[in-house]
């Protein structure tokens, strides 16, 4: 194994120094650890396009509401970083706490249109969090492609508004969202789900593919778009926080009937665990839920 694990910010703020002296690019992944395919593609997709790769992982704790899993989040350093090296990267920053956030600090970063609706919703003071963290992480690492997981939609817009209003001189990249051979969106959370949850789950994938089909039959109401996710979904013991529509760019609310391409966002609770899936909708949609129909091998 040739990754670098760093935990703190003096040794992080020099090696990315040094690379950039040296003229080299950096690719960088944020994250919050306990690895998996949909990680490793963009620090694969980083690799192949920079010359070192920094992946960080933090559970960062202003993004967890209170009775949210920040406690039982899955952590093991260990093999985040044999996986992370294993797709390329050569650095890996895992920093404390305390040091992302110093005794005293009171300062956080709020942006206003974008973090309204869907998971902003459900989860109030999430996207301050998120932004705050994502700011310190700029700030430390400074330059560099980041590139971020079209699964957490509404994270990848209000991260590349975020770039932009505070002028960070970073490169966004969205990639797409990494699926189990059964359609399931890789998430660090299905780790919690029973075999009976994981097959409840698969209505997720669902619900969204149904909705391709209608929005390809030519369906433009919004209402029906969403009543067919809703349909899909079930009742309990799917719990819908939301199954909606939204303009793909900004992340509006639809009139009641919609033209052009939006993005379908689905946030569910089965049993403990929240699950949250998208898909972009267009007539040239090119994210396709290739076996989540028909229940898959
Ligand atoms: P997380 O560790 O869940 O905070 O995710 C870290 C990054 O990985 C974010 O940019 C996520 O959008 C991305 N990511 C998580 N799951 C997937 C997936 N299934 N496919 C693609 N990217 C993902």
């Amino acid at each position: 194994m040739t990754i670098q694990v760093l935990r703190e910010l003096g040794p992080l703020r020099r090696q990315v120094g040094a690379i950039r002296a040296e003229g080299k690019r950096l690719g960088v992944v944020l994250t919050m650890g306990a690895l998996h395919e949909g990680h490793l593609s963009l620090a694969r997709e980083a690799a192949t396009e920079n010359d070192e790769v920094l992946v960080t992982v933090f559970v960062n704790p202003t993004q967890f509401g209170p009775g949210e899993d920040f406690s039982r989040y899955p952590r093991d350093l260990d093999q985040d970083a044999a996986l992370a090296d294993s797709a390329g990267a050569t650095l890996l920053f895992a920093p404390s706490a305390a040091s992302m956030y110093p005794e005293g600090e009171e300062t956080r970063v709020v942006l206003s249109q974008v973090s309204r609706g869907l998971c902003g919703d459900f989860r109030p003071g999430h996207f301050e969090g998120v932004a705050t963290v994502v700011s310190k992480f700029f700030n430390v690492i400074g330059e560099g492609i980041y590139y971020l997981g079209q699964k957490d939609y509404q994270q990848w817009r209000l991260i590349e508004q975020l770039a932009r209003d505070l002028l960070f001189p970073v490169k966004i990249v969205g990639l797409p969202t990494v699926r189990d051979h059964d359609g399931l969106a890789m998430s660090s959370r299905n780790q919690f789900l029973s075999p009976e949850e994981r097959q409840l789950a698969l209505r997720v994938p669902l619900a969204l593919q149904a909705a391709l089909d209608l929005y390809r039959l030519g369906q433009r109401r919004t209402r029906d778009v969403e009543g067919k996710m809703q349909e899909v979904l079930g009742g309990a013991p799917v719990q819908i926080q939301y199954a909606e529509l939204r303009h793909a760019q900004t992340l509006a609310p639809l009139p009641d009937t919609f033209s052009g391409s939006v993005v379908a966002a689905i946030a569910v609770l089965i049993g403990k665990t929240r699950l949250i899936d998208n898909l972009v909708l267009s007539v040239d949609a090119v994210d396709p839920i290739p076996s989540a129909i028909g229940g898959a091998e």
